[in-house]
């Protein structure tokens, strides 16, 4: 039985490929000392998966920025606007295309969550049949060294369906048709690694969604029949979820070998197993590739030992679920974790010595069998994971308490003691995160400001944030969230359950990393964590100041999640303490309070079916955190996502007084959904772009609140920016802000 992993983090135990990306971007390293670095990271990589006695050791999983990014330079599919960028100097260009170019005011290529995870890949565009001439990927010079040093490579690639059904072109470029000329390009990449591997993973995790269309998918065999001829074995390599619709084009494409998620797909073992050709192999993935915990071999051990019985050892390999780009390096280096949480966490390194040891129970060798068998041994619970109070509160949850007193109409009149204007303005919660913000949480946290000294200085940044905003002319106020660092690690700090840890870091795009919180234990409030912050900030002023807490979905998509408890469960935890804090801020009297769900449409597992039943669970858990207020206490929620047309009726569901969204970009069209539903909400669709600097002008946000007035009746209107304006500074900000207010004042005086 083989074993290997579908990739291993590029980043580097200690985060060197971030820092040697930026200071490459930043001209102090060369382009020589860049790419030593990487082949540095990327031979300490080979040697770890080779050392824990993998088969194979993965090449194409290191990217300079982005493998999506790799396979479009590959094709040569380089949109027009970069053909003045054609003639630099290969990484030049190649980084143009990942962040833009300001001398030639070039923009990036638009940048998207890959799949349901954190990950961001750099869409492919294209933009026309112009036609593009094929370049190098580098894996073949990756997969040549890494012969070349000895080791046994296999070299992961994208496969051309998920590229392709990703890429996105406009409306008059039948994309599909340049799939022949795509597909020529593979075949010779293939022919080009040929002589320095035996298999090769090709990934088309699209099989594992509703994404790949009706036309394109009778092409599959024919597709994989000349790729199969090109080269060496394929491994057809599907992750992030089951099959299910896509299963016997998966089966049928011919390959060597199929790999399937048996973490996310689980329950497609026997199915898989049933449809499989005679002579295929199956490659079984059962070490979680997105999350920090051991294996647990009860679950494992089974799925393998149906595998070995109906296909015999040789056909049988054992691997993670999905690349192990998704979760973080070496455990070792957590020195600060408790040791009951810490002694069951896996990272990359872990995993890859998982893998080794679960062969060895299933084939029963020796020693170390024993030992893994040993491990096995389901851990006793430990009190700090499990807290009978919080279980007993889950338990006891009424359906009363998902929902609001009264229904929409009669709260709406409640709330009028509010006495807002026509098209009330207001900002979605963070304000510039200027240098003097963020050294005072620095100085904090390293010790070098008290206590007392940390909270004068934040109140005085609480301070500031209020006057500008009366100047401004706002009609509800926010503090502006100077004492976040960010939105889910300042609650998840506070919240029993919730573990940090030093080195966790994930890479979230190019030299962007992420270190999500980690939720090991029950979640519950130990104490209010906003009111003092919010009150004060209340006490400043006599408009409404907006209380403002990040909601359960959110927390709970943005942090590692125990793997013991069912996700809704655990969901409906956070929301029970969100809830306490939404009751303490309306007992403190602040009766306008935003829970903000930035993730929950992106948390959306990948078929409709999981969907439907993910969305139930998120959106009650979101009225269980909303719903504990009077009437008159108007609670608004946040989203970033504008693609959610095909949910707005389970975010009419969450029930919300406000809602605000992101808009801007796509010109009030997206409101076209709430006149077909009959949205009885107040809405704020957006009309600031934050994520540019672009300031926009007074008559261009005017425009944009006359067309949302086409669509949303006057007194549901809001208006707001895009999403919070911590990225932005304040000398884009205050004028973009003064001038959303005095368009908002135009529009209302109009008829
Ligand atoms: N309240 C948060 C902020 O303004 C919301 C951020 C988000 O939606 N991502 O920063
Ligand atoms: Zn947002």
């Amino acid at each position: 039985m083989q074993t290997h992993i579908l990739g291993f983090p590029s980043i580097g135990k200690q985060r060197e490929q971030k820092q040697a990306l930026e200071s490459f971007w930043d001209g102090v390293l060369s382009v020589d000392a860049l790419s030593a670095t990487c082949t540095e990271l990327k031979k300490r990589h080979w040697r770890i998966q080779k050392d824990a006695g993998l088969d194979y050791v993965s090449t194409g999983d290191f990217s300079l920025y982005d493998r999506m990014l790799d396979t479009t330079c590959m094709l040569g599919a380089i949109p027009e606007r970069f053909t003045p960028c054609l003639d630099d100097a290969p990484a030049d260009r190649y980084f143009s295309l990942a962040r833009g170019n300001v001398g030639r005011n070039t923009a990036p290529l638009e940048m998207t969550k890959w799949f349901d995870t954190n990950y961001h890949y750099l869409v492919p565009e294209i933009d026309a049949d112009r036609p593009w001439t094929a370049g190098t990927h580098p894996v073949v010079a990756d997969t040549k060294l890494a012969r070349e040093l000895g080791f046994s490579p296999k070299p992961a690639i994208i496969g051309p369906f998920t590229w392709t059904a990703l890429a996105k072109a406009p409306r008059a470029v039948r994309k599909w048709e340049r799939l022949d000329e795509i597909v020529s390009v593979y075949a010779q990449l293939l022919a080009d690694l040929a002589p320095y591997c035996d298999c090769i993973q090709i990934e088309e995790p699209i099989l594992c969604t509703e994404l790949l269309p009706d036309d394109a998918r009778p092409r599959f065999r024919e597709v994989y029949a000349s790729l199969n001829a090109a080269g060496p074995k394929l491994m057809l390599t599907t992750y992030f979820g089951a099959l299910g619709g896509n299963l016997q084009t998966a089966v049928g494409s011919g390959c060597a070998a199929l790999h399937v998620d048996l973490v996310r797909g689980r329950k497609q073992l026997d199915a898989v197993l049933g449809a499989l050709p005679g002579g295929t192999a199956l490659s079984l993935g059962l070490v979680d590739g997105r999350n920090i915990w051991k294996t647990e071999y009860s679950t494992a051990l089974p799925l393998v030992e149906r595998a070995v019985a109906a296909l015999g050892k040789d056909r049988v390999l054992l691997g993670t679920s999905c690349s192990l780009l998704h979760c973080p390096v070496d455990v070792t280096e957590e020195t600060a974790l408790p040791e009951h949480i810490r002694k069951r966490m896996a990272f990359a390194v872990q995993k890859c010595a998982e893998l080794a040891a679960l062969r060895a129970v299933v084939e029963n060798d020796g020693a170390e069998a024993a030992a893994a068998r040993a491990a096995a041994q389901p851990a006793e619970p430990h009190p700090d994971r499990y807290v009978a109070a919080v279980r007993e509160r889950a338990a006891s949850v009424t359906p009363d308490m998902l929902a609001r007193r009264s229904p929409y109409p009669e709260r709406r009149a409640a709330q009028a003691w509010l006495k807002l204007p026509p098209l009330p303005s207001t900002s979605i919660g963070s304000f510039p995160q200027t240098d003097a913000v963020r050294k005072i949480r620095l100085d904090y946290k390293r010790g070098r400001l008290s206590e007392a000294d940390y909270v004068a200085a934040v109140r005085r940044e609480i301070r500031d944030c209020i006057e500008k905003q009366e100047q401004l002319g706002l009609d509800v106020l926010v503090h502006g969230e100077a004492e976040r660092n960010d939105m889910v690690e300042y609650f998840g700090q506070q919240l029993g359950g919730f573990c940090f840890t030093q080195n966790g870091w994930v890479q979230s795009y190019g030299s962007r990393c992420v270190k999500p919180p980690v939720i090991y234990g029950d979640v519950y409030r130990k104490h209010p964590m906003t009111t003092d912050w919010i009150l004060y900030a209340q006490s400043l002023t006599q408009k409404p100041v907006k209380g403002m807490l990040t909601g359960p979905v959110t927390i709970l998509c943005w942090s590692f999640v125990r793997d013991d408890l069912e996700r809704s469960e655990v969901c409906k935890q956070i929301a029970l303490a969100v809830r306490d804090e939404v009751q303490s801020l309306e007992k403190a009297g602040i009766r306008v309070i935003q829970i903000d769900e930035a993730a929950l449409r992106e948390g959306m597992p990948l078929t409709r079916a999981e969907a439907e039943i993910y969305l139930r669970w998120a959106v009650d858990a979101f009225r269980l955190a909303a719903s504990g207020v009077e009437d008159s206490t108007q609670i608004h929620s946040h989203m970033c996502y504008s693609e959610f047309n095909a949910i707005l009726s389970w975010i009419a569901e969450m029930d919300a007084d406000v809602i605000s969204i992101e808009a801007s970009r796509s010109g009030m069209e997206l409101l076209d959904a709430f006149t077909d539903v009959h949205y009885r909400g107040a809405v704020g669709p957006g009309v600031y772009d934050i994520h540019s600097p672009r300031i926009p002008t007074e008559e261009e946000i005017t425009q944009l609140l006359r067309r949302a007035l086409r669509r949303i009746p006057k007194d549901q209107l809001w208006v707001n920016p895009d999403c919070g304006l911590k990225t932005r500074r304040w000398e884009e900000a205050w004028p973009s802000l003064q001038h959303m207010v005095a368009a908002a004042v135009r529009v209302r005086a109009e008829a």
